[in-house]
């Protein structure tokens, strides 16, 4: 397997790999990580760190992958709160009491594409394949928080909403906000149609021509992690605090699950929680 990126290393402890920000790394306050195939125990297209339940995977298997995951990645596995997600833009505040939803106890009912905590002894969990994932941090106010999204959570601004709620939730000041923006389909894969396109036309805060490329065929190829990078500068991040992950999840099915690349996938997970 070849591995290179600028922005994050591949940790492999007994067998399991994990991709974490060079930048986070230095906040001692979390622990963060994102999962990848390798290490887990599901088999054919799951191969094989498969962390979601709802991809027709044994939930047998996917309760031995977040086990043999956190164990690895130095996560508590009664601690994970994972969210409902549906490619919206609507984030839930996370407490102590919610730990194990969407893991080892029910789901939530309200669906979410966003987790936020201010209190430790809870891991957020969200899950990916093509989807990127956003990790905030305010190291001032010991804030975190997790974000999924796809072209429609980008196109939505679910990281402005985010912001949002840090500042009037925490009391965060914008320009403490860390942010880590992890493996997604890269631009060199993600080809979209016109109507898509037309949606990120309607994003005043953007530079349509930096986050997209024009084909032949009509289509355009699409910078998702540069649209979120240039929602979070506009909403007042400094450039310095946000770290972009350059690594293609299609390019990289090896080492990554890519809903573009297998139509049946398993998924990886981001995972955060304070110290
Ligand atoms: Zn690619």
């Amino acid at each position: 397997m070849f591995f290179k990126s600028n922005t994050m290393n591949l940790n492999v402890i007994n067998k399991v790999g994990y991709l974490t920000f060079k930048m986070l790394e230095n906040y001692e306050c979390i622990n963060h990580a994102f999962s990848t195939r390798l290490g887990g125990v599901s088999s054919n297209e799951f191969e094989s760190m498969n962390l979601c339940f709802y991809m027709g995977d044994l939930d047998s298997n996917v309760v031995k992958n977040y086990k043999i995951f956190c164990s690895a990645a130095g996560f508590d596995y009664n601690s994970l709160v994972a969210s409902r997600q549906k490619h919206g833009t609507n984030i839930i505040k996370v407490g102590i009491n919610d730990r194990g939803k969407g893991i080892y106890k029910e789901q939530y009912e309200e669906s979410a594409d966003g987790l936020i905590t201010n209190e430790k002894g809870v891991t957020l969990v969200t899950y990916h394949a093509d989807c990127t994932s956003i990790f905030f941090l305010d190291p001032v106010k010991k804030v975190i928080a997790l974000a999924h999204a796809g072209w429609r959570g980008t196109a939505g601004k679910i990281v402005c909403n985010m912001i949002d709620k840090m500042i009037d939730i925490y009391g965060c000041k914008v320009k403490d906000i860390v942010c880590g923006i992890g493996p997604s389909i890269g631009k060199c894969c993600y080809e979209i149609d016109e109507k898509v396109y037309n949606q990120f036309i309607e994003i005043k805060e953007i530079d349509i021509n930096k986050a997209t490329t024009k084909c032949e065929n009509n289509k355009y190829l699409l910078d998702l992690c540069e649209v979120n990078k240039q929602l979070l500068i506009k909403k007042g991040l400094e450039e310095h605090n946000i770290q972009v992950s350059d690594i293609c999840t299609k390019c990289n099915n090896d080492l990554l699950f890519s809903h573009r690349a297998t139509q049946k996938h398993g998924e990886m997970a981001s995972m955060i929680s304070l110290r």
